[in-house]
């Protein structure tokens, strides 16, 4: 099983973009794509307009993100009537971060929700929705030790979600390490590993700070042997992300989520290796 991740586009040319990476993957043929929910204002609309626009116009199966950010809990309920109305009935809930700091103060809107398992909670009263939540397989930044947050997303589970979705990560060791934590604790939800592959020696830093999670240092290290060799980073890059989804496969795991950034090449590539056909 293998699905894909999208943002949505900010500008008319990222629009294109986007939709050419739709159109090459879709024809892949993966269990569905998802669309991630900005963390304020103004790409929010172009969430649903997306997911949408793939559940009419395309033979994929969309899933929009939701956050808690700077919603009310009639303006989730309002949000969550919209997705239904487009004929969008899978969600992924997540809290979101503090828009602008992710690592800034979470402060819960007035009249809204403070966890992403209240967020489960409204979707599946709300009706007949298939809902994902996130995992954290370092554990979520704000998670005092791994043992609270594996308590706290077997609560989030619990509250009614079928499915979860790893923050992304660089050594299969830690994904089965949480999946092992949360089975012994009696929890056999299926947990989807987000595979992210670095194509370009900057995204090192980024990944820590949008994870969370500190990157493996000697990976760090190969990477930055090659230098100023751009195609030698892709390459290894690359060959990395598909040895971890052939590990992570081979040791049970449900499926591969690929982040693609709105571009489809290099997704397409692992996809070939790991599927062992020719990807389109
Ligand atoms: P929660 O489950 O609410 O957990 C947040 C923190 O609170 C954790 O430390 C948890 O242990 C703790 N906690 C949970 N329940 C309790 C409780 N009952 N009592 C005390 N503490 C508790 N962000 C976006 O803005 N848009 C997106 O589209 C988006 N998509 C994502 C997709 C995936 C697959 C992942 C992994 C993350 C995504 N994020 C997205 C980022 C996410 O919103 C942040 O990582 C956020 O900080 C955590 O979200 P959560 O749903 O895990 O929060």
């Amino acid at each position: 099983m293998f699905s894909f991740e999208f943002f949505p586009p900010r500008t008319d040319k990222a629009q294109e973009r986007l939709w050419r990476a739709i159109r090459e993957l879709e024809a892949l043929n993966p269990s569905f794509v998802s669309v991630t929910y900005g963390a304020g204002g103004s790409t929010r609309g172009k969430t649903v307009e997306t997911t949408e626009r793939i559940a009419t116009d395309t033979t994929l199966l969309p899933v929009a993100h939701m956050t808690l950010v700077d919603h009310s809990v009639a303006e989730l309920r309002h949000l969550i009537g919209r997705f239904s109305a487009a004929g969008v009935s899978n969600i992924l809930a997540v809290r979101g971060d503090p828009p602008g700091d992710p690592d800034g103060e979470w402060i819960a809107h007035p009249e809204g929700l403070t966890y992403s398992e209240q967020l489960v909670r409204l979707i599946k009263e709300s009706g007949d929705f298939c809902v994902g939540v996130a995992a954290f397989p370092f554990k979520h930044p704000r998670s005092p030790d791994v043992e609270t947050d594996t308590e706290h997303f077997i609560r989030k589970c619990r509250a009614g979600a079928d499915y979860a979705i790893t923050q992304m990560f660089f050594d299969p060791e830690e994904y089965l390490r949480m999946r092992d934590r949360v089975v012994a604790k009696g929890c056999d939800i299926p947990i989807i590993p987000e595979v992210f592959p670095v194509v370009r020696t900057s995204f090192i830093p980024r990944s820590e700070k949008l994870s969370g999670a500190p990157f493996p240092r000697d990976l760090a290290q190969k990477f930055e042997s090659f230098g100023d060799d751009t195609e030698a980073v892709r390459q290894f890059g690359i060959e990395h992300a598909q040895k971890m989804c052939e590990k992570l496969l081979a040791e049970g795991a449900p499926g591969i989520h690929f982040i693609t950034s709105n571009q489809s090449t290099a997704t397409r590539e692992i996809y070939r290796e790991i599927a062992g056909t020719r990807a389109p």
